[in-house]
Order: structure tokens, then sequence, then C-alpha cells
């Protein structure tokens, strides 16, 4: 692995949530993604004799933001990187199209890639929800990007959307799902195989049981349905999840494929809510439009 490559850890907070930690194994430098709370941050960096570098945050939602203030407390030097209607003492705060890099490495051990963070603000859940790009070199020369999403995207699924703006939700959706195409590697694409997604919450297998309500033949999903499974019975995490998989099995990148349009618009005529679905002619509805009904009954389900 090239020297520069962090390593990233999920510390467990509340019932479902995941604190995501970014180790840079060199300097024993952590960051931390959306610290809910502050205790399992603190237990981990003490476990390992770490030392905490930076805070980012997702969005301004309590068991995202809950922690920040105790970990400032015990870590005074701390970096907060959020923006600025997160609610917290951010010491930088960002928007959409802010870069930076990650970690703050000694000359001697700066190496010739500087890790790069774009952020993308990916509303619909909150109004200023971000995400976090981090862009590494990978093993074989290739660019691995590194997306802490918190509850924008979900393995298999996505966040609620408390905005009450479906069109802001799915704009966020398709610009992750079309990171791929994206020109994030100064002009190079990277594969959607090399493309991580690092979801706040612990959700994938109830995601892949609406999922495949939806969409009960793909294979994709009730396969991987059942490797969530067995990973949650032994207390492990579904996450990271790529790209390429989400492609397959998150229901909410697939309002393109006939199958998901079909069955949601049968399903959404059933249901009082959905008055448009009474027009069963699919080419008369837009992708955001199912997109829209498609949330509505995961709400429901
Ligand atoms: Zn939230």
């Amino acid at each position: 692995m090239p020297a520069n490559t962090p390593s990233i850890k999920p510390i467990k907070a509340f019932n479902d949530n995941y604190i995501w930690a970014i180790i840079e194994p060199l300097t024993g430098q952590v960051i931390v993604v959306d610290p809910g709370q502050a205790e399992p941050v603190i237990e981990f960096l003490q476990d390992h004799n770490y030392q905490l570098t930076a805070i980012w945050i997702t969005h301004k939602h309590f068991d995202h933001v809950g922690g920040v203030q105790a970990l400032q407390d015990a870590y005074p030097d701390v970096q907060v990187v959020a923006h600025a209607n997160h609610g917290v003492a951010q010491t930088d705060a960002v928007s959409e199209g802010s870069e930076f890099v990650a970690f703050n490495l000694p000359v001697p051990v700066s190496v010739p890639v500087p890790i790069s963070v774009k952020v993308w603000q990916v509303a619909g859940h909150t109004e200023h929800h971000l995400a976090y790009l981090l862009r590494v070199a990978g093993e074989n020369q290739n660019t691995q990007l590194h997306v802490f999403c918190g509850d924008t995207l979900f393995s298999g699924g996505c966040g609620r959307v408390f905005t009450g703006d479906m069109s802001a939700m799915y704009n966020s959706l398709q610009r992750l799902k079309n990171l791929d195409s994206s020109n994030i590697d100064g002009g190079l694409l990277i594969a959607d195989k090399d493309i991580f997604f690092y979801p706040a919450h612990e959700y994938t297998a109830s995601n892949l049981k609406f999922g495949l309500h939806i969409e009960a033949d793909n294979e994709a999903m009730s396969k991987h349905l059942a490797k969530v499974q067995r990973l949650n019975e032994q207390g492990q995490a579904s996450l990271p999840s790529s790209l390429a998989l989400e492609k397959q099995m998150n229901v909410f990148l697939r309002t393109d494929k006939a199958s998901v349009v079909e069955s949601v618009l049968e399903k959404a005529d059933n249901s009082a809510n959905h008055e448009q679905a009474r027009n069963k002619q699919a080419t008369s509805h837009t992708e955001e439009h199912i997109f829209a009904m498609l949330r509505q009954l995961k709400d429901d389900f």
C-alpha cells in the first residue's frame, strides 16, 4: 500500500450509527466524521494511542454532532470542519466546492501525493447536508475515492427527505451515482469499483428488504442481503459499499430501470396517497417523479 493510504474504521455509536475514523498510519493522526457521541471516540483514540486531528460534519442532526463540544473540550486543538449552518463551533467553514488537504503531516513524512478532499453539498435529508470526497492513491497506482455521505446515501437505500425537497434529494443521489463519470481526479475518471461510500448508519439489511419488495427478482439484492445478515449477526459493519455494488442493488439508484418503474407505479397505484400514479404510462413519469414515489413507498413500508 502506498505510504499515504489511510485506513478507515467504524466506531459504533447509539444503536446503529457509525462514526468513521480515518487513520493516517505513519503519524497516528485521526479524523472522525460525525461524532454524535464523544465517549466511544475518546475510548477508541486512547485504546490505540491515536491523536485526534480533525472532525468533519455532514449535517446538523444530533446523532451526528452531539459529541463535538465534548471532543473540543478534550482536544482543544482539534480542527472542526463543518457548514456554517451545522450548529457546531467550526474552525473551518466549508460548503459546496470547498477543497482542502487532510492531515497535517510534518515535512519528512509528507508524501508526494497529498490526501485531498472535496466537499459537495448533497441536500435533501437536510438543506445543508455535505459529503466529503477523500481521494487517495490505491494499491496499483489507481485512484480510490472514499465518500463520507452521512445520511444521504445508505447502502441499499437513501435518507429520509426531511426538507420535503424530493428534487434536491434526487439530484444529490444522481450526483453520487455519476461519480465515476465526474471530473474528480484532475480529469481522470475513477472506476465505480474504486469509489466507496461510508454512510453513517447500519441500515443495509432493512433497505435491501425494501429493495426486494420493489424488485423481487434482483439477485444482487438477495445475495447481498444474505451476506449482510451474516455480518450483522457477527456484529460487523456491512460498510463501506462500492458504487459498483450500489448500482446493482440500491433501488434508489435504479429509478431508470423498467423493473423499478413498473413496480413503483403498480404499488403507488394501490396506495391512496398517489394520485399521479393513476396514469400507468411509464413514459409520462420522469425519473425524478418515480424517485419521489419510491421514497414515499419506503416511508410507508
Ligand atoms: Zn440525519
